[in-house]
């Protein structure tokens, strides 16, 4: 592997897209805009205290720190500079804290420019409950679910023209002289374009999770009734993907009603589809009944916020984006900037997603170490402002010192 000459290697794919990961891999960071620098002076402690504890030393990440944001517009004038995408690449995994979109750069948002830029097709957002956690619902501990959502395409393809635009027009005539459709007047438009190829390779990322992990089944959650061409399209291409690549391990729920009595065979996994305004019911109702969810880009955004919130909300969830060649996990909250510096908010999210960062380095036994003691630290009721001022009881403390809490617990 090569040196960086900082002290680090470099992690490597192989030709089917398997890391190779070195005992001292250089991780790419961005601390992010307003918290986090906060969350992440937290976070970084936490992983490197996990990796040391769960492998004697002999392990260590080399972080690389990567230039995004309102500094790298200070330092550079471009908040996404083109060495800051070259060394993600370079690093093949990277973490970030949130970053602030700037307004009237012409840029729709940084993130979504990141996941393009690197076509981190799927975003990856794991929703369990931990105990203590202050829920609206009564039975937060039987949500646990992955959902995989895909991050390119759909309405979020940017592809829209704003009402009396001249592209507006354009495309209303288009309509209009070819196809006989007329839309109301001044109609601004926004395009929705959902692809086998997007498809299949986000719902062969979720299949391959719940075959990998022992896990009892992927929810294909669509809207096809309606948008047959678009939804109903991506119902029907992850059920063909599921039949070519997964036959010996995956069945389908109408065959393990029809061929097995209605109990999945031992071992496989249950492929399902359902629309997604009842899906919304059933994680609310019948949350065990669901484990892996694979869904366009839309019904992902509000899916997997909604499930946040079913568990305790979005200061503890955790995400990544991740594609072939590289991969990004982040904090799913934005940056906070009342908090900028006050050392205040909860660095939940982005340890979490550290943790996550571990387990796709292949080193699990650091991130269930991180997840163990985050839990204990939670139910020991020390927590930071955002849960205190919820949970009875419990001892408020700032966002460093959660993380070193954490530590603490690590046993
Ligand atoms: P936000 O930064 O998520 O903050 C909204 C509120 O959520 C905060 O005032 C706070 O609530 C709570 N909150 C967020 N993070 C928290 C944490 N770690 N701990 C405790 N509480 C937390 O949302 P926003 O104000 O709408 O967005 C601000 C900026 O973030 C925008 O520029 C937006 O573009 C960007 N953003 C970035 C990302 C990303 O990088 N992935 C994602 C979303 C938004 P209380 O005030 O009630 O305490």
């Amino acid at each position: 592997m090569e040196q960086t000459g900082c002290g680090g290697e470099w992690v490597s794919l192989d030709s089917r897209g398997a890391l190779t990961v070195p005992a001292n891999p250089n991780i790419g960071f961005i601390e992010g805009d307003g918290s986090g620098p906060d969350i992440w002076t937290a976070t970084r402690p936490v992983l490197d205290a996990a990796v040391f504890k769960s492998y004697a030393g002999k392990r260590k990440i080399n972080w690389l720190e990567l230039a995004a944001g309102e500094r790298a517009v200070k330092e550079t004038g471009d908040p996404l500079p083109e060495k800051t995408i070259e060394l993600i690449r370079k690093c093949v995994v990277a973490i970030k804290g949130p970053l602030t979109t700037p307004v009237g750069k012409g840029m729709r948002s940084l993130n979504v420019t990141l996941r393009r830029i690197l076509d981190l097709y799927a975003c990856i957002r794991p929703v369990r409950y931990f105990p203590g956690i202050p829920s609206p619902v009564r039975h937060p501990e039987r949500v646990d679910m992955v959902v995989f959502r895909e991050n390119t395409e759909d309405v979020y393809a940017g592809i829209e023209w704003e009402s009396g635009s001249s592209e507006a027009e354009l495309f209303a005539r288009l309509l209009r002289d070819n196809f006989k459709v007329s839309l109301p007047a001044e109609a601004g438009i926004g395009i929705k374009p959902i692809s086998p190829g997007g498809t299949r390779r986000l719902v062969r990322r979720a299949l391959a999770h719940a075959v990998r992990r022992g896990l009892p089944s992927v929810t294909l959650v669509h809207k096809g009734n309606i948008m047959k061409y678009t939804e109903g399209a991506f119902r029907k291409w992850g059920y063909e993907l599921a039949r070519e690549e997964f036959a010996q391990t995956v069945v389908t729920e109408d065959e393990v009603r029809e061929k097995f009595g209605g109990k999945a065979p031992a071992g496989k996994v249950v492929i399902k589809d359902r629309i997604a305004d009842s899906m919304f019911q059933q994680v609310l109702l019948r949350p065990e009944e669901y484990s892996v969810i694979a869904t366009p880009n839309l019904n992902g955004d509000y899916l997997s916020d909604a499930l946040a919130a079913q568990v305790g909300g979005l200061g503890m969830a955790p995400g990544a984006n991740i594609g072939d060649l590289a991969a990004v996990f982040e904090a799913t909250h934005g940056t906070a900037p009342k908090y900028a510096g006050l050392d205040k908010v909860n660095p939940g999210s982005l340890i979490l997603s550290g943790a996550m960062m571990l387990d796709h380095l292949g080193w699990g036994e650091a991130a269930k170490l991180i997840e163990e003691a985050l839990e204990r630290t939670v139910a020991d009721r020390i927590v930071t402002y955002d849960l205190a001022r919820q949970m009875k009881g419990a001892k408020e403390v700032g966002c460093s010192s959660f993380g070193v809490a954490i530590i603490e617990h690590m046993n």
